[in-house]
C-alpha cells in the first residue's frame, strides 16, 4: 500500500509566467474523487519573467489544474487574483477544505509519531545519564 505522505512532483505550464511551475500531489490524491477530471486550485506567485507584466511582480495568480485518475494535469487555467469577485464555487472550496483537513490530519500523526520517538529518546537519554553518575 502507498503511504499516505509519500508526495507526487507534477509540472505544468503557466501561460502568465511562460513557464513550468512544479506541483506536489498526495500520491493517493486523485483517489475517490466524485468526477474525473477533478479540479484543483492552487496560487502561487508571478515570478516576474515575462516583460509584459513586470509592474506585476509578486501578485498572486490563481491556479486551476483539472487532474485525471492517473494525477496526470490535463489542463491548466491560470488568472491574476481578483479579491473582488468570488471565482471559487462552494463546491471546490469544500473540496479544498477537505483537502486541507486531510493534510492537517497527516501533519498531526507526523507531528504525534516524531513526538513519541522524541520522547523516548529524551527518557532514554535521561535513563543514561542516571547510569553514567552511579
Ligand atoms: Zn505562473
Amino acid at each position: 500500500m502507498k503511504k499516505m505522505s509519500e508526495l507526487v512532483k507534477k509540472y505544468y505550464y503557466c501561460r502568465i509566467c511562460k513557464k513550468n511551475h512544479s506541483i506536489k500531489f498526495p500520491v493517493n490524491f486523485a483517489e475517490n474523487q466524485k468526477r474525473y477530471p477533478f479540479v484543483y486550485f492552487s496560487i502561487h506567485k508571478y515570478t516576474g519573467n515575462s516583460d509584459e507584466n513586470y509592474d506585476k511582480k509578486g501578485s498572486d495568480i490563481i491556479t486551476t489544474l483539472y487532474i485525471d485518475k492517473n494525477l496526470t494535469i490535463r489542463d491548466v487555467d491560470v488568472a491574476w487574483e481578483d479579491s473582488s469577485t468570488n471565482i471559487i464555487s462552494e463546491y471546490d472550496t469544500q473540496k479544498l477544505v477537505g483537502f486541507l483537513i486531510d493534510h492537517i490530519n497527516e501533519l498531526q500523526d507526523a507531528y504525534d509519531s516524531l513526538m513519541g520517538k522524541y520522547t523516548k529518546l529524551v527518557e532514554g537519554l535521561e535513563e543514561k545519564d542516571k547510569r553514567q553518575k552511579i
